[in-house]
């Protein structure tokens, strides 16, 4: 159990984001774990909070948008990319090695946001 970490455990090792909305809804979740000192952010094309703010005005900083963070608890790297060309965005998380007792990752499909967004 000694790898769940707290902040970044129940994320998934990789996800494919299918709409800019999923992909602005995790830059804001990160970026506000960002803000909390939960997560370092390596490198980054332009930064992570303002990018939703960035995407109202109808124009990306790039067609590239590459962020790698850390989490500043276990140091597992995540490596979160957006090719706004085409609208996808996908995210992995370096050294992705699930402890064999962990429990299953979420659906396919789902994103890390939508994880931390569980109803109840
Ligand atoms: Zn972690």
């Amino acid at each position: 159990m000694d790898d769940a970490c707290p902040t970044c455990g129940r994320w998934p090792p990789r996800a494919r984001l299918q709409s800019p909305a999923d992909y602005l809804a995790l830059c804001a979740h990160l970026g506000a774990l960002a803000e909390q000192d939960l997560l370092d952010i390596v490198d980054g094309t332009c930064p992570l909070v303002e990018l939703p703010a960035i995407a109202r005005t109808g124009s990306w900083p790039a067609d590239t948008i590459t962020h790698r963070m850390r989490c500043t608890r276990c140091q597992r790297e995540l490596l979160l990319v957006a090719d706004t060309l085409h609208g996808s965005a996908s995210w992995t998380t370096a050294h992705a090695t699930p402890p064999a007792d962990a429990d299953p990752a979420p659906a396919e499909g789902g994103s890390p946001a939508n994880a931390q967004r569980r109803t109840t």
